[in-house]
Parts: C-alpha cells; sequence; structure tokens
C-alpha cells in the first residue's frame, strides 16, 4: 500500500469526511506515486484517514473509504446497490419512468463517477484516472445489480477526463452494445443520443422542473430557450400549451427536439423550432408574445475565475426576458454553474429584474432532484438554481 502524509492539522475536513485532498495540505508523496493509485492517507503522525483514488492537480486524492487503509473487494457492488435502493426509495424506477441518475459522484460516496440509467442502457462517466481504471470492474458491478436490469453499459469518458493525464479514453460500449434508445421519463419518451450528445445525452437534473413546468403551461404561449432534446418543450405541451417554440443554436439540438415531439405528440402543429443564436433571437423577438419563457443556458461560468463574466452572462439573458416578456407571464430560469452559489445567481436576477422596470415575484426556489444527492459533508455537490418568477 501506499502513503500520502498530510501535514499537521489538515486533517480535519477528512475527519469530517470531505472526500477531497487538496495539494497543499500534502507533506510527503511516495515517489513510485501514478495518476489513478489507490494510496491510503494518514495525518502527520501516520493516523489513517481514509483510502482513496490519487490524481495530479489541486485535489490530488478523492477518499473512497474513510477509516481504512483499504478498498474492499465488493466496494463497487456496495457502493452500486446503496445507490440503486435510493433511486427505489425515491419512487424512480416504474413502468413510466426508466430514465435517472444511479450514481451523482461525492453524493452517492462515489467521487468521480457518474452514471445515467436509460432502460436497460447505464452511460458512465469517469472524472477521475482512478474511475477510469476501475471502469470494468465497475460495468461488472452494474450487471450484477438484479433489479436493475442493465444489459449495456456504455463508457462516455472522452471529454470528462483531465486531459493532461494521456488516457486517452475510447468512448465504447463495455458490456453489451446498442439496442435501442428510447428512455421514459414520467411518462413521456426521449430519444437519448449518449454517443454523440452533450453529457451522457439527456440533463435528467432537470425531471422535477419540467414535471412543474408542465403545470404551469395550459394555455400558454411558451417560449423554451437552450431547448437541447426539448425536455421542457415535451412536457409544456403535454400540459396543454397554446403554443411551444424551442430555441438552440445547435442543429443536432433542434433536430433532437423535433424529434422527441413527433415521438411524443406527431404532426402536433403548436410546436415549431428555431436554430439560434439565444441572444439574438431575444433580441429581435416581439414584445409581449410569449407568457412563459424558459431560460435553460449552459455553466457561464464554469469555474471561479469565471464568475463575474457569468453573473454578466446570467444578468443580461434575463434582463432580455423581463423586457419581452407579456404582463401575467412566468419565467422559468435556470443556472447549472457549480461556482455561482445561489444568491450570487438570485442576485444577478434581481438587478436583471430592477433594470427592465418590471415587478417580479418569486413563486419557486428549483435546485437539483434527489437523484443528485448532495453529501452533507461535501457542499460542492450542488450545482443547479432555478427561479420561478411572475412577472407583473
Ligand atoms: N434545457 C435543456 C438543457 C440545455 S443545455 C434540457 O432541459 O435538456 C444547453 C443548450 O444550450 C445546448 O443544447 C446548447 O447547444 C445550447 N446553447 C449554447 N449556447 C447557445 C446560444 N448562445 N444560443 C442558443 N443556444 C445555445
Amino acid at each position: 500500500m501506499k502513503y500520502i502524509r498530510l501535514k499537521p492539522g489538515k486533517e480535519e475536513s477528512l475527519l469530517r469526511h470531505h472526500p477531497w485532498v487538496f495539494s497543499g495540505a500534502v507533506a510527503s508523496l511516495p515517489k513510485d506515486l501514478e495518476e489513478g493509485d489507490i494510496v491510503t492517507v494518514t495525518d502527520s503522525k501516520g493516523n489513517v484517514l481514509g483510502t482513496g483514488h490519487y490524481q495530479i492537480g489541486s485535489i490530488v486524492v478523492r477518499i473512497l473509504e474513510f477509516g481504512a487503509d483499504r478498498i474492499p473487494e465488493d466496494f463497487f457492488l456496495r457502493r452500486l446497490e446503496n445507490a440503486f435502493r435510493l433511486r427505489q426509495t425515491l419512487g424512480l424506477i416504474r413502468e413510466d419512468n426508466n430514465c435517472f441518475r444511479l450514481v451523482h459522484g461525492e453524493g452517492d460516496f462515489l467521487p468521480g463517477l457518474v452514471i445515467d440509467i436509460y432502460g436497460n442502457t447505464a452511460v458512465m462517466q469517469a472524472h477521475s484516472p482512478g474511475m477510469h481504471f476501475a471502469r470494468h470492474r465497475i460495468a461488472e458491478a452494474l450487471t450484477l445489480l438484479p433489479e436493475a436490469r442493465i444489459r449495456n453499459v456504455y463508457y462516455k469518458s472522452e471529454t470528462t477526463l483531465p486531459y493532461k493525464a494521456h488516457l486517452d479514453p475510447e468512448n465504447e460500449y463495455l458490456v453489451g452494445n446498442y439496442d435501442g434508445n428510447i428512455a421514459i421519463e414520467n411518462g413521456l419518451q426521449f430519444n437519448i443520443d449518449w454517443l454523440k450528445g452533450q453529457k451522457t445525452g439527456f440533463f435528467v437534473d432537470q425531471r422535477e422542473n419540467r414535471a412543474l413546468l408542465e403545470k404551469f403551461s395550459r394555455g400558454r404561449k411558451v417560449l423554451n430557450m437552450f431547448c437541447y432534446t426539448g425536455g421542457f418543450s415535451v412536457y409544456a405541451i403535454r400540459g396543454g400549451a397554446l403554443s411551444v417554440e424551442s430555441v438552440d443554436s445547435s442543429l443536432k439540438a433542434v433536430a433532437l427536439t423535433d424529434a422527441n415531439i413527433a415521438l411524443n405528440f406527431p404532426g402536433d402543429p403548436r410546436h415549431t423550432t428555431h436554430d439560434e443564436d439565444a441572444f439574438k433571437f431575444l433580441n429581435e423577438m416581439e414584445a409581449d408574445k410569449y407568457d412563459l419563457i424558459i431560460l435553460d443556458p449552459p455553466a457561464f461560468a464554469k469555474h471561479r475565475g469565471a464568475i463575474k463574466n457569468g453573473l454578466i452572462g446570467y444578468r443580461k439573458l434575463n434582463t432580455k426576458a423581463f423586457e419581452k416578456i407579456k404582463s401575467g407571464g412566468i419565467i422559468f430560469t435556470f443556472s447549472c454553474s457549480q461556482a455561482i452559489t445561489k444568491e450570487m445567481f438570485r442576485l444577478a436576477v434581481f438587478s436583471a429584474a430592477a433594470k427592465s422596470g418590471r415587478k417580479v415575484r418569486i413563486l419557486h426556489q428549483l435546485t437539483q432532484p434527489a437523484d443528485h444527492p448532495v453529501d452533507i459533508s461535501h457542499p460542492e455537490g450542488e450545482y443547479l438554481k432555478g427561479l420561478v418568477l411572475y412577472v407583473e
């Protein structure tokens, strides 16, 4: 076993089960340590704090097992069983819902690993070299969860692993193969493109927020900005919207949205798509045309250094929507930037409201769903924020 010793007094956060060891806390690293190795971390006196995956960077170890100097043989199976039981408890595994997040990294005590389930296919992303090296064991453990009925495991880490590690991961099936790509969320069907789509192919994290939007849709003219797979649009149509327009600057996203509308509501004349830049669209659109607008952009601040510009982006985007929405309209506005706190986001939206001169009330404060749990020792796991606003 290889050991990393911490500097005196640097063990506090590990004793409270925060799973990250920062490079500044380390007193000595063994010479033969390689990225992805299993390593045991001790305090300055040599007492064992935990064991996890080593990697080069500001986070040097992600702890898998606290208070132990080894990882048990059946570690992945046990953690996956635990994760699966939680999703059963949450009532997410049903005939009319076979699409959910099974593993949300630190939130499921599996730092560096994300697994989304789409019917019989699990799509897995490694964010650390250690998880990359463990991929075959994880894939096998997934097939050993009897009630999950996972037949295929697709590994998709080409863009999630640190490129300096030179792991050159290939996106590939580790188990099974392609056998269809339609998943069901709350009774609605979606084509999931895990081969070419963003992330694991679908934003599972907006499920509850889409369901809430459905309840607001009746009789409204809906504008879904940054539509990607058209998730919000499909729910809005089911909710009885008068019309739904979906906007995305990616042609592929617009095609996916069209396909998902056609899958659920073939030939429905209420839906149209626009392959356009969101800011340009908002600038040029008529005022008072829409009375329900969804703003779900990509993360504007991907790291702490980008917070300031990110907040400017959110303010601009929301100002445009406030300026144009019909009186009595509703805005669903989101930020998925981890670096931006809910207070910062709310302040950016408040500044936008003030700038537009509209009177705005908060109806709901939204977050990520329960299949994206946050380990209470690891507040960094919280990332999705949303507000439902009523605009006079
Ligand atoms: N709301 C979606 C997820 C949005 S992901 C859902 O529920 O699934 C962000 C989307 O924004 C991507 O599809 C991306 O193509 C699109 N996008 C990024 N920049 C854009 C821009 N400037 N204008 C319009 N769309 C943009």
